[in-house]
């Protein structure tokens, strides 16, 4: 992989922030958009914006068939079975509301179970709670391990507990670690137990295959991936989505409308409401021909590489604690030093121009879990390079020696 080419694709990343070139590590919270991506937002708005799935002028059917063609992208991309398994959302967070309220309204009861895991994002957490909470459900929670590996001790009898439903996450946005996602698919459809998997961090950096990992949901955002924000995808298996309601109600999901009763169009429209996001999913379906084009094994191998180098060279430094240890995980290093706020970590590497997110990371049960308010996190991505990482590491050294 030559980072200095790749590097070109990035016009963000040639810029000096606070005085300092910018070295941007926070790819885990958003990832910066190549020359491609940027161009084919602007040329559907120089040559095609029409509304698409409306009337039958020529710049509307182009869009309609830029945006199916897009959608057969995603759907290979992910290698669904149907293109009508994609559905597109406004991201991760719209994916999971989607089926946490539509699943709760026809499959939950009083009783019943949601397991979820320790380290959730908010995202799938919170909506799971609401429906458990409005249909006197229980949330049941796998624990999470020191080393930031689920804790499946007592999986079996979490299952036993009347699930309804397993949503987890394929890979930690806090602690980098890669989920055993299929034997959890497979013990949970063991029970005829459905699987949402948030798969908002594994995308731009795991190949995935939902047909081979069998589950029966799957969401991500857009802007982890390469692409814009305020778009994302929905996976589901056909079986499921016709078998849930629909969730907003308007013009584009219905098929007719009369004033005492409406019809519902088939999938995937019945859950796509209103004027769609189409820049955004002609957008996507450049990043995930980008990425491609890179490779997601060289792009797997060349982070996994820096995640490598940045971990030794962190580990040097007296008074590191690290988050997230697991054999099994992606370029995101959560950290924190002795004694040291970790949000004053953050604002002199700011100063420094480098770029990491510091907080708790929209996982604050994980943080009660692990005893802390929040940490710093460093995330790569294949734009990254080796001496990102040395002015890092020397940034870190800096707020050491001023804080401590
Ligand atoms: N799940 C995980 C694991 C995430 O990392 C994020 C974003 N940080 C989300 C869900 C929510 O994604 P979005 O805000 O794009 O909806």
């Amino acid at each position: 992989m030559d980072t200095t080419l790749i590097r070109n694709d990035f016009p963000i990343l040639h810029q000096n922030v606070n005085g300092k070139p910018l070295v941007y590590l926070d790819n885990t919270a958003t990832t910066q958009k190549p020359q491609v991506v940027i161009d084919r937002i602007s040329d559907y708005y120089e040559t095609i914006n029409s509304n698409a799935h409306r009337g039958t002028h020529t710049l509307g059917r182009i869009a309609t068939e830029k945006l199916e063609s897009a959608r057969t992208t995603v759907q290979k991309f992910i290698n669904a079975k149907e293109q009508h398994e994609i559905i597109f959302t406004k991201g991760t967070t719209e994916g999971i509301n989607l089926v946490a309220q539509t699943f709760a309204q026809q499959f939950l009861n009083e009783g019943d179970s949601v397991l979820i895991s320790a380290m959730e994002h908010h995202a799938n957490i919170v909506p799971w709670q609401q429906m458990c909470k409005q249909k006197k459900a229980n949330l049941l929670v796998i624990p999470v391990l020191e080393t930031g590996d689920l804790d499946l001790s007592n999986i079996d009898e979490l299952f036993s507990k009347n699930v309804k439903m397993l949503a987890v996450t394929h890979i930690s946005n806090v602690l980098g670690t890669i989920n055993p996602i299929e034997l959890l698919i497979e013990k949970a459809h063991a029970k005829n137990i459905p699987v949402l998997i948030d798969a908002a961090q594994s995308v731009a950096h795991e190949t995935i295959d939902v047909q081979k990992m069998d589950c029966d949901f799957l969401v991500f955002s857009a802007h982890k991936m390469y692409a814009p924000m305020g778009i994302g995808v929905l996976y589901g298996k056909s079986e499921w989505l016709n078998k849930l309601p629909p969730y907003q109600f308007g013009g584009e999901m219905i098929s007719e409308v009369r004033f005492e009763e409406s019809t519902f169009n088939e999938l995937p429209y019945k859950f796509e409401t209103g004027t769609p996001n189409v820049d955004g999913i002609l957008a996507i379906e450049t990043a995930i021909q980008y990425m491609q084009k890179i490779g997601l094994k060289q792009i797997a191998d060349y982070e996994h590489k820096l995640l490598t180098y940045a971990t030794e060279k962190l580990n040097e430094i007296d008074d590191i604690i690290f988050h997230g240890t697991a054999k099994n995980k992606i370029a995101v290093l959560s950290f924190n030093l002795k004694d040291v706020h970790h949000s004053d970590v953050g604002v002199i590497l700011d100063q420094l121009g480098i770029a990491v997110r510091t907080g708790d990371h929209c996982a604050q049960p994980l943080m009660r879990i692990l005893g802390i308010s929040g940490t710093v996190r460093a995330s790569f991505a294949f734009y990254n390079t080796k001496e990102e990482i040395d002015v890092f590491i020397e940034g870190v050294k800096t707020a050491k020696k001023m804080l401590q």
